[in-house]
């Protein structure tokens, strides 16, 4: 029988996450190498405009579950929703972006249907009778090989790990019926509390800016800032900075807060301990931003730059701003 792929399109405010059209082009490839099929899966409260944008993506199959409860992430109906098409597709493989959302609900779902979970791959091949691939362990000092069969075998994968490939299709689009009854909600959402809207999302930022301790006061808070911004990048943190309350806990990147996967990082003020490393390592680019010659951060550099960034960092953003004008 040959595998039938499934992937679960992450939708924010109405736009398809990247990481999402990262996995479905991976499985998009498997199905084409292995002769299956890599259908996409879209659960929301207005679908027709992300199924119309996902043609673009080269999915065999679309499905859609709509509902106004799915305008927010709330875990019950989306277990739900997701069970039944577990059941009327009958996949194979169903595979996420290792996102918050996804972490809610895969190991339940795998859970639900006595099948394998396998998360936070940063590699996957089709194996004889399953999945198989690659998984970061402790704080990625450690690449795991794990393997899982049966069928379905629950996936998801790390941002960054595969590249988004544009290929034109025109899948049919199946609307599979679900309904909910507020009365099965246990929790009920009462207030949604964002940091900032217009905060660039770190998980799918294209570029990410991260402070470190040695970023002082106001004044390196705010250069941060300003060379965030003329990058058009998102901004995360060292624990340093989380835990003395110079940013957000959400901006944490490393072992213990975000995973980040962008085409740029620049580390500025960051000693590059392996925390902090766990976090950021998959970047294609890094810069490293450091007065210290022998800071560990500029090991996985790619360019560094030695210097107090209180002296270096105004100049080298007055030069970007002349490349971007
Ligand atoms: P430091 O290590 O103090 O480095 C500051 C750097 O700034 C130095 O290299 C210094 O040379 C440079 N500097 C100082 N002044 C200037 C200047 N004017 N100009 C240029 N450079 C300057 N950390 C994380 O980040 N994320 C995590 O998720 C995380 N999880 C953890 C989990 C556990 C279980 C543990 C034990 C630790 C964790 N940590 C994490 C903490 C981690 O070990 C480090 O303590 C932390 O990353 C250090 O942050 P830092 O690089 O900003 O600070």
């Amino acid at each position: 029988m040959s595998t039938q792929l499934l992937t679960y399109i992450s939708v924010n405010d109405g736009k398809i996450k990247r990481s999402s059209l990262e996995v479905l082009s991976r499985c998009n490839q498997l199905a084409e190498k292995h002769g299956g099929t890599s259908a996409a899966i879209v659960i929301s409260d207005s679908v027709s405009g992300i199924a119309d944008e996902l043609k673009q993506y080269g999915p065999s199959a679309i499905y859609t579950i709509e509902d106004p409860i799915f305008k927010n992430h709330l875990n019950t109906p989306l277990l739900r929703a997701m069970s039944k098409a577990v059941e009327e597709i009958q996949p194979s493989v169903v595979a996420f972006a290792s996102t918050e959302g996804s972490k809610d609900i895969l190991g339940a779902l795998a859970a639900n249907k006595k099948a394998a979970a396998l998360p936070d791959m940063s590699e996957f091949e089709l194996s004889d009778g399953g999945v198989k691939g690659k998984r970061p362990v402790m704080a990625s000092k450690i690449i795991s090989a794990v393997e899982a069969t049966g069928s379905p075998v629950f996936i998801s994968v790390r941002s960054g790990s595969y590249d988004v490939a544009e290929n034109e299709t025109n899948p049919e689009i199946t609307s599979i019926p679900f309904s909910f009854s507020d009365d099965d909600l246990k929790i009920t959402l009462r207030e949604i509390i964002s940091a900032s809207s217009d905060r660039i999302d770190l998980n799918e930022a294209e570029a990410v800016v991260a402070a470190g301790r040695g970023v002082k006061d106001e004044e390196g808070r705010e250069l941060i800032s300003e060379l965030a911004s003329v990058l058009n990048a998102g901004i995360g943190a060292s624990r340093a900075l989380t835990e003395a309350g110079a940013y957000d806990p959400s901006l944490q990147i490393g072992q213990t807060g975000k995973v980040v996967s962008p085409q740029l990082y620049i580390g500025v003020g960051i000693s590059g301990a392996i925390q902090h490393v766990a976090g950021m390592a998959n970047s294609k680019v890094v810069v490293a931003i450091n007065k210290d010659p022998d800071a560990p951060i500029f090991d996985i550099a790619d360019y560094g730059l030695v210097g107090d960034l209180y002296k270096v960092l105004p100049p080298f953003i007055e030069e970007l701003k002349k490349v971007k004008s």
